[in-house]
């Protein structure tokens, strides 16, 4: 729940017992932790302010997100607030193995995800396996931060060979993300229309299966994604059709790269599954 380092070994009583007796048995009380931030990091810690409100981050209750952002060429967390400040102090969320683990981990998941875009646009079945490998792995919040990279600052980021992979990622998992954040904050409005939906292995740590939000739900992720074919004509003059389907950014960048090939009347066109456009022409 801390570091994002470890699958937890320990349960930290986030409010302390000498501080909350009463909260002893609360189960948001209750957070998986590794021994190095239960024991080293957090410890007893609980700073409050002058009204007693805690200055840390509840992952069970926050989006850490709102609080901290991560760096990800250098990854280091930067704070966004007094609270995000007092976060990355008491967990030491830049102590060094944290950062080295962030940065390896982003090179990995720009590489993986670049993978997975390549199964994905083929609707090869390995595709969900490999991003539920990626969705398990340590240091999941590199993922996360590269979702929520602008798309201006992402070429910059990740680079334009990952950006395709990236955009498609957002749009398969952008429906999980914001269902997820909306139920991490409590929004009962939204909660008839996120019930089984989300899959929150997706909103969580990546990897205790419970989430932030408390481990309710284990339904299987429900996707609804719309495939689209490309329609064209090539240089030559023939008239051409897409061999893949495509998410609509996908869709969309290959639009570009055949118009920047000289091929005319290009058309993004709707699709069933497993259904394909034929060439127009
Ligand atoms: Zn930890």
């Amino acid at each position: 729940m801390y570091c994002d380092d470890s699958r937890g070994t320990d349960i930290d009583h986030f409010e302390p017992l000498e501080r909350a007796p009463l909260r002893a048995f609360v189960w948001v009380n209750h957070l998986l932790a590794c021994s190095f931030c239960n024991s080293n990091q957090k410890n007893r810690k609980y700073p409050v302010d002058a009204e007693g409100a805690c200055l840390l981050v509840d992952p069970t209750a926050e989006d850490p997100a709102d609080h901290l952002t991560l760096r990800l060429s250098v990854g280091t967390y930067d704070p966004l607030s007094p609270k995000g400040e007092e976060t990355i102090q008491v967990f030491g969320l830049n102590r060094s193995e944290l950062v080295k683990g962030r940065v390896d981990a982003f090179v990995r998941a720009c590489s993986i995800l670049r993978d997975w875009h390549g199964l994905h646009l083929n609707a090869a079945p390995e595709a969900d396996r490999v991003a539920q490998a990626l969705l398990d792995s340590p240091f999941i919040d590199v993922v996360h931060a590269m979702t929520r990279l602008k798309p201006g600052v992402a070429v910059i980021v990740v680079g334009e060979a990952t950006v395709p992979a990236l955009d498609a990622w957002r749009t398969v998992h952008s429906l999980s993300l914001r269902v997820g954040q909306q139920r991490i904050r409590g929004g009962a409005a939204d909660a008839n229309c996120i019930e089984g939906v989300v899959d929150n292995t997706l909103v969580g740590d990546g990897r205790s299966g419970q989430g932030r939000a408390g481990g309710r739900n284990n339904d299987a992720p429900v996707i609804t994604m719309r495939n689209y074919g490309l329609t064209w004509t090539d240089p030559t003059g023939t008239p051409r059709a897409s061999a893949v389907a495509y998410d609509e950014p996908s869709a969309q960048y290959r639009k570009a790269a055949l118009e920047r090939e000289g091929c005319t009347s290009v058309e993004i066109v709707a699709v069933r599954p497993g259904e394909l456009p034929e060439p127009r022409g």
